[in-house]
C-alpha cells in the first residue's frame, strides 16, 4: 500500500482521493463508491468535522433551490415575458439530488430524512406594479412545466395574510403586491446531509479523515501526490492517487494554484460573506411558515436577492432575512487573512483588474452593503416584515462566497451564478469553483464530474449510477407521467408528502 519515493518519503496509495468534505465531495464520494465499488476512495477534510464550512446548516440559507421562487433564475427580457430556461434547469437539478436522497434513504444508509429536509413552501413576492407584473410573467412562463404545475398567484390581500401572516397581517394597502405559492419547497440543512453522506461512504468500505489538511498538490510520474499536514499534531504525509478532486469550497482555487496547471492561470476569486438577520422568537416562527424571496430594488445587482426564510437547523426553527454581504479577505470562514492575497498571481492580476474596473456598479453595490448601519439593515428587513423589533433579530455570519473572476470576451468578469469545473491531465484533477447555486445542485453537478472525468468508463458506470440518481440531462427527457410519479414517491419516502397520498407507495416500500 505504501511506497517510498526518492527524495520524498513514503507516500499512501489511493485510487481517489476527495479534497474537502463538504456536499460536493460527500456526494461524488457516494457515487464513485457505488460506479466502482472495489476502488479506495479517501475523503481528506481539513477541520475536525466535516460540514463545517459553506455547507454548514448555518452558513448558507438551506433553500432546495428548485426555481421555484428564485427571480435570478427567471431575467427578464425586454419585451416584458421572461425567460425561463434556467428555473427550469435547477428544477431538474434538484430533482437529481431529492432522487439520490430518497434511493439511499430506501437503501438504509442515509436517514432519518426529517434530519436534513422539509417540506417548506417556497414564495415569490413582487413589490410595486412592475413587480408584480414581473411576478405574473413568470408564473405564466412556469406554470406549463410540470416541475411548476402546483405553484397559485395571488394579488388577494385576504389569501395574502393566510399564507404569510407575518408578512401580510394588517399591512396597509399602500402598494400593489403579489405571492406565488409553490407547496412542494424544501428547506436542506446541508451540513447533517454533508455527514450523514460520509458515513454511507464509510459503510461502504471508503475513509474518511478530518483535521488533515491538504498544503499542496503536483503530478509525478502519472500520478498525483497530496502533501497534508495533520492541524493538530502538525505532522506531514503524502498521499497519491491516479485521481484526484478538489471540492474544497474556497480552498480550491489555491490547492489547484498549488498545482500549477495551466487551465486555472487565468482564474481570480474574490470572497464575500455573507450576513443573515435570524430570529428565534417561537411567536415569529410560527405566523412565518415559508420561504419568500423577492426581486432585486431597480438599478440593484441580481446576485443577492432579499429572501425571509423559515430554517430548520439541527432540528430547531427560526427565521433569517438576507444575505447582507460582508467583507473578510478569508476564503473559508476558518481560512487565513492572507488568502486573498496569497492568491494573487502575474497570470490572474490583469483578470482581477478587469473585473474590478468592468463590474464597478456591482463593486458600488458591495461597497454599499458592507457599509450598511444596522438601521438600514432592519430598514430592509421591515420591507418584508412591517412590524419587526430590533430586540428580536440578531446578525449572524453566514459562509464565505469565493466569487470567481475570469475573463470573458475581454472583459472581466464576477460569475455570480454557477459553479465551474476545471479538469486538467485528462481528466485525472478536477476541481471545483464557485459558490452558487450550489449544494442543491450536487447530485447532477458530480454526475457532470463523473462523466467529464471518466468519459472511457461511463458506459459501464451508468447503470449503476442511473440506480442511484438521473443527471439533469435525464431527467429533462423523463415522459412528465414518469417524471411525477418518481418524484412523488421520492418525495414521500423523504418525508416531504404524507405516504399515503402517493399511489403504489405502500407497496413498494
Ligand atoms: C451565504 C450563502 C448562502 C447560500 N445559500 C444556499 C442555499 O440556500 N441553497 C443552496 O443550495 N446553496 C446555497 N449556498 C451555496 C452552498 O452553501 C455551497 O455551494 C456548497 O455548500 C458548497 O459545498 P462544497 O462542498 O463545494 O464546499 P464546502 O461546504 O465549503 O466544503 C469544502 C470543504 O473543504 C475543506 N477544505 C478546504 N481546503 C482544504 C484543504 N486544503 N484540505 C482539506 N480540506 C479543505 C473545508 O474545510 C470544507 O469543509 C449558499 C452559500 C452561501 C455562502
Amino acid at each position: 500500500m505504501s511506497a517510498t519515493l526518492p527524495g520524498s518519503g513514503p507516500a499512501e496509495d489511493w485510487d481517489a482521493v476527495l479534497v474537502g468534505g463538504g456536499i460536493m465531495s460527500a456526494t461524488l464520494a457516494v457515487l464513485l463508491g457505488e460506479a466502482q465499488p472495489d476502488w479506495r476512495i479517501l475523503v481528506v477534510e481539513r477541520l475536525d468535522r466535516a460540514g463545517l464550512e459553506s455547507s454548514s446548516g448555518w452558513h448558507n440559507a438551506g433553500t432546495g433551490h428548485a426555481g421555484l421562487c428564485e427571480f435570478n433564475y427567471t431575467p427578464r427580457r425586454s419585451d416584458g415575458s421572461v425567460d425561463a430556461s434556467s428555473a427550469v434547469r435547477i428544477g431538474e437539478q434538484f430533482v437529481s439530488s431529492l432522487l439520490l436522497w430518497a434511493h439511499l434513504v430506501e437503501r438504509g444508509v442515509l436517514g432519518p430524512p426529517e434530519a436534513f429536509v422539509r417540506a417548506v413552501p417556497h414564495c415569490a413576492v413582487g413589490w410595486g406594479a412592475d413587480g408584480v407584473a414581473y411576478l405574473r410573467a413568470r408564473h405564466e412562463a412556469l406554470r406549463g412545466h410540470p416541475l411548476f404545475a402546483d405553484a397559485e398567484f395571488t394579488d388577494d390581500a385576504a389569501v395574502l395574510a393566510s399564507w404569510l401572516p407575518l408578512m401580510f397581517e394588517g399591512r396597509p394597502d399602500a402598494e400593489p403586491v403579489a405571492v406565488t405559492r409553490a407547496p412542494q419547497g424544501t428547506d436542506v440543512d446541508f451540513g447533517v446531509l454533508t455527514r450523514q453522506l460520509l458515513s454511507a461512504l464509510e459503510q461502504r468500505g471508503g475513509s474518511v479523515r478530518t483535521a488533515q489538511e491538504v498544503t499542496s498538490l503536483h503530478r509525478t510520474r502519472g500520478r498525483w501526490q497530496l502533501d497534508v499536514r495533520d492541524r493538530s499534531t502538525g505532522a506531514r504525509s503524502r498521499l497519491r492517487a491516479p485521481y484526484v478532486f478538489v471540492g474544497a469550497g474556497g480552498g480550491t482555487l489555491p490547492l489547484l494554484q498549488s498545482a500549477r496547471i495551466p487551465e486555472i492561470r487565468r482564474y481570480g476569486a474574490f470572497p464575500i460573506s455573507g450576513q443573515f438577520l435570524r430570529a428565534d422568537r417561537p411567536e415569529l416562527v410560527a405566523a412565518h411558515r415559508a420561504k419568500v424571496y423577492g426581486h432585486a430594488a431597480p438599478g440593484e445587482p441580481t446576485v443577492s436577492l432579499p429572501h425571509l426564510d423559515l430554517r430548520v437547523v439541527d432540528g430547531r426553527e427560526s427565521l433569517v432575512f438576507g444575505p447582507f454581504a460582508a467583507f473578510s479577505p478569508r476564503f473559508l470562514t476558518r481560512g487565513r487573512r492572507t488568502d486573498l492575497l496569497r492568491s494573487v498571481r502575474r497570470g490572474n492580476l490583469p483578470v482581477l483588474l478587469a473585473s474590478t474596473r468592468d463590474n464597478r456598479g456591482l463593486m458600488g453595490y458591495l461597497v454599499r452593503q458592507v457599509t450598511q448601519s444596522r438601521a438600514a439593515r432592519m430598514a430592509r428587513l421591515r420591507r418584508f416584515v412591517p412590524t419587526a423589533r430590533d430586540e428580536d433579530w440578531t446578525l449572524i455570519t453566514a459562509g464565505q462566497r469565493v466569487q470567481i473572476l475570469k475573463e470573458t470576451a475581454g472583459r472581466g468578469t464576477m460569475v455570480g451564478f454557477g459553479t465551474e469545473l476545471v479538469t486538467s491531465a485528462g481528466g485525472s484533477l478536477a476541481g471545483l469553483l464557485g459558490a452558487s447555486p450550489g449544494a442543491s445542485t450536487a447530485a447532477s453537478t458530480m454526475l457532470d464530474v463523473l462523466a467529464t472525468c471518466f468519459p472511457q468508463r461511463m458506459a459501464e458506470w451508468e447503470p449503476r449510477l442511473s440506480r442511484l440518481a438521473p443527471s439533469a440531462d435525464v431527467v429533462r427527457r423523463l415522459d412528465p407521467d414518469r417524471l411525477a410519479g418518481e418524484l412523488a414517491r421520492a418525495r414521500a419516502v423523504l418525508g416531504l408528502t404524507p405516504r399515503a397520498a402517493v399511489p403504489g407507495a405502500e407497496a413498494a416500500g
